[in-house]
């Protein structure tokens, strides 16, 4: 194949100065030329023109002398011609052609015989001929000129009459010979040489001087900005271009300088941008893992260096996105960017990466500051409340921390294991942290696989809803049903809600879950009340997040028409956490649901920042004391009086009362002395599957003997293994 040869390269400066050059010696040899040929030949011609007068005059001067033979004289004339320089040479002739007497004015030269001129006409009288010739013995060039010596006076009648010249008949007497030398003409050809030389030499002077001027004016100043180019084009935009002239380039330098300021602006306003968040003006992703690479380079050379690496990400943030809109949100993620700023050192990172995750790389740690303190100081600042927009909020993050960040090669492997380690804080009951170990990362393989297979769990039919029957105290029977979702998976066993709500929520796939859990509670209860049993409410736990969705009434709506099961034989239980906090995104909904009469209870009523004040603006029907509280009512007087005024104020505000987890016989006469209404527990019932319920109902209420813990209704903790 033929290789195609590269050009070679010659510069502007290069071009212009071999132009440049070019010209002036094209222009000095032709004016020099010029000059020559003319200066050559108007000499040549008056050389000539001299001769042919000289030799015009001495054969006039000559022709009495010639014709008398009078040698003295014709010595005279021929001598005479001495001081003129051009003539080398003289020599008179008689017709016949014989030396009469010749004279050679240059030493050495031979007078050649008169036949040198070989053309023209001897013979014709008054007629002067010429020739140029090279002399054989010095080499010389001559011109020879010949002029006939003519006599009128020979030709005059004896009568004495003078007859009128043109009437004459001229007779030939003799030639003179005379030899002009061409010495005196190449000697100033040859001054003219020399002078041509040195003119040319000077423009040749003239033409390097305004080369190297124009250089330095006009290629100079390019060159420098042509590799200010080169520079550019190698991202190089930190450099001064300074031309110091006063004319279009200087002003073309000026306006490049200009656009490379310019450039050097969005440059880097483009590598801010590539490596910062545009709403926190954090450090983005990018930028973290490449300091995080750097360390890491570090620690291999210096065993000294240890790193920690947190990862936050904000508990509820979603819930905060959706129910105060994303302009509240996002003034959120700033103020909580500035809030982290503040519990660090200038030295370390904090970056966002994206949504309400955070990451932080402690760089030095020691036993100061590290990683654990660095937490305890974010979870701290973060509890305090703030207001946002007229709303009051309080925040809380999880977070997950990989302390020896040294240990690793790979920046993503201690990103993975500070993600992993967070979702083990949020696991954990969120608002926490972790610290990684390495049993954690087998559990988040595990998990993984567990949210792939609850995206089919629905459609395989793996999801079931056991009930437990909530009792009247009043009556002894049961007057409703908590739907309790679980999950029988086909290897891992059932699985209870807390271990994949929370990873349904996540995931968005507690929209579609929440739904079926209502569609099938309440097809089942239905399917009760048409057994007779019609006086059985059934409830059902809902995630705040399907609040997000304002059609959330008219689904319930839907189900329940279509199942024809009435309104107040259906219940919703909201926990008491998510009610506070997300009261803007609830209110309207639970308004609407109310006006449907479908009734409304605040599940898990104790654990939290418990507000009785809360329940007084809410239209809740049932509120439902948390497990937490009825546990220690027997043994602990601080929580048996807490749980009696709980009773005492949801009385006084027409809300009926539900004891959740009651296990003991002391429990629940302790809760009857309360007048509580309405008991929840393992010392009555189990949750169990439909068909265990409907037994029990046709059993007339009969409650279950002996379960009394949590082994005894079946329930193990699911540990991610099993
Ligand atoms: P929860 O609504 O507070 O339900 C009560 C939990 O306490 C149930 O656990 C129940 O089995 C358990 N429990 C009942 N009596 C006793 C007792 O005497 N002792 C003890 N130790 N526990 C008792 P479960 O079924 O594991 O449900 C846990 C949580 O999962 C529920 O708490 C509820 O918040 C949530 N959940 C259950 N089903 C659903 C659902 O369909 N949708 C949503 N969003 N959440 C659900
Ligand atoms: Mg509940
Ligand atoms: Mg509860």
């Amino acid at each position: 194949m033929p290789v195609s040869r590269a050009k070679r390269r010659i510069s502007i400066a290069t071009k212009f100065n071999l132009l440049t050059i070019l010209i002036i010696l094209m222009t000095s040899a032709g004016i020099s030329f010029f000059l020559m040929h003319n200066v050559i030949s108007y000499r040549y011609n008056s050389l000539l023109r001299h001769g042919l007068i000289v030799a015009g005059m001495a054969s006039q001067t000559s022709e009495y002398c010639i014709y008398t033979g009078d040698r003295e004289t014709m010595m005279q004339i021929v001598e005479s011609l001495e001081v003129d320089d051009d003539v080398a040479y003289v020599c008179l002739l008689n017709k016949e052609k014989n030396q009469l007497m010749r004279k050679s004015f240059k030493s050495g030269l031979k007078i050649p015989p008169v036949s040198v001129v070989n053309s023209g006409d001897h013979g014709s009288p008054g007629k002067i001929l010429y020739e140029e010739f090279v002399n054989t013995e010095d080499g010389n060039r001559y011109i020879e000129v010949i002029a006939p010596v003519v006599s009128f006076a020979a030709q005059k009648p004896n009568d004495g009459v003078e007859n009128n010249t043109k009437d004459a008949h001229p007779e030939i007497l003799g030639y003179v010979q005379l030899g002009l030398s061409l010495e005196n003409l190449y000697k100033s050809i040859n001054q003219f040489k020399v002078s041509a030389f040195l003119f040319t030499s000077l423009f040749i002077f003239i033409g390097i001087a305004f080369t190297l001027f124009l250089t330095k004016r006009i290629t100079a100043p390019l060159k420098k900005l042509s590799l200010a180019t080169k520079k550019i084009s190698e991202g190089v935009f930190e450099q001064q271009i300074s031309v110091r002239t006063n004319d279009e380039i200087s002003d073309f330098a000026s306006a490049f300088s200009r656009m490379i300021e310019h450039l050097r602006v969005y440059r880097d306003q483009l590598k801010h941008t590539a490596f910062h968040d545009s709403l926190t003006n954090l450090p983005n992703r990018n930028l973290f893992m490449e300091r995080l690479e750097r360390l890491i380079e570090h620690a291999k050379r210096d065993t000294q260096c240890a790193f920690s690496v947190l990862f936050i990400d904000l508990d509820r943030f979603k819930v905060i996105n959706d129910s105060l809109g994303h302009l509240v949100g996002d003034k959120l993620l700033i103020f909580i960017a500035q809030k982290l700023e503040k519990c660090l050192r200038k030295s370390d990172t904090v970056a966002r990466f994206g949504g309400d995750e955070f990451a932080i790389l402690l760089d030095n740690v020691d036993d100061d500051f590290n990683a654990k303190f660095v937490a305890e100081r974010i979870l701290e600042t973060l509890k305090e409340p703030f207001s946002l927009d007229g709303h009051r909020i309080v925040a809380s993050a999880s977070i997950g921390i990989v302390l020896q960040g040294e240990f690793y090669s790979r920046p993503e492997d201690i990103l993975r294991d500070a993600d992993i380690t967070m979702y083990r804080a949020k696991m954990l009951g969120k608002a926490r942290y972790a610290i990684f170990n390495a049993e954690m990362h087998a559990r988040a393989v595990n998990f993984l696989q567990l949210e792939a297979d609850l995206r089919h769990a629905i459609e395989r039919s793996e999801l079931i809803i056991y009930y437990q029957p909530i009792v009247s105290l009043e009556r002894d029977e049961i007057i409703g049903l908590e739907s309790l979702i679980r999950w029988q998976h086909p290897q891992r066993g059932l699985i209870l809600p807390d271990d994949f709500i929370p990873l349904a929520e996540e995931t968005s796939m507690i929209d579609k879950i929440g739904h079926w859990v209502i569609q099938n509670a309440c097809a089942q209860n239905k399917a009760w009340h048409d057994m007779g049993f019609s006086n059985i409410t059934i409830t059902v736990n809902v995630s705040v997040l399907q609040f997000r969705h304002k059609e959330l009434p008219e689904q319930i709506g839907a189900i329940i028409k279509n199942t024809g099961l009435p309104a107040d034989a259906f219940e919703l239980e909201i926990t008491e956490s998510t009610v506070i906090e997300n009261k803007g995104l609830v209110l309207e909904i639970f308004k609407e649901l109310n006006k449907m009469k479908i009734h409304l209870m605040m599940d898990d009523f104790g654990n939290g920042f418990s507000s009785i004040h809360n329940l007084k603006d809410l239209p809740f029907s049932t509120l439902k004391i948390d497990r937490s509280l009825i546990l220690d009512i027997a043994v602990n007087p601080d929580a048996s009086a807490i749980v009696k005024s709980i009773i005492d104020m949801a009385h006084s505000l027409k809300i009926k009362v539900i004891a959740e987890g009651v296990e003991t016989q002391e429990q629940m006469e302790l809760l009857r002395l309360y007048r509580c209404d309405y008991i929840q527990g393992y010392l009555l019932y189990c949750p169990m599957k439909a068909e265990e319920i409907t037994h029990v109902l046709r059993q007339k209420n009969k409650p279950v003997s002996g379960a009394k813990h949590n082994d005894a209704c079946g329930i193990l903790p699911f540990t991610g293994e099993n």
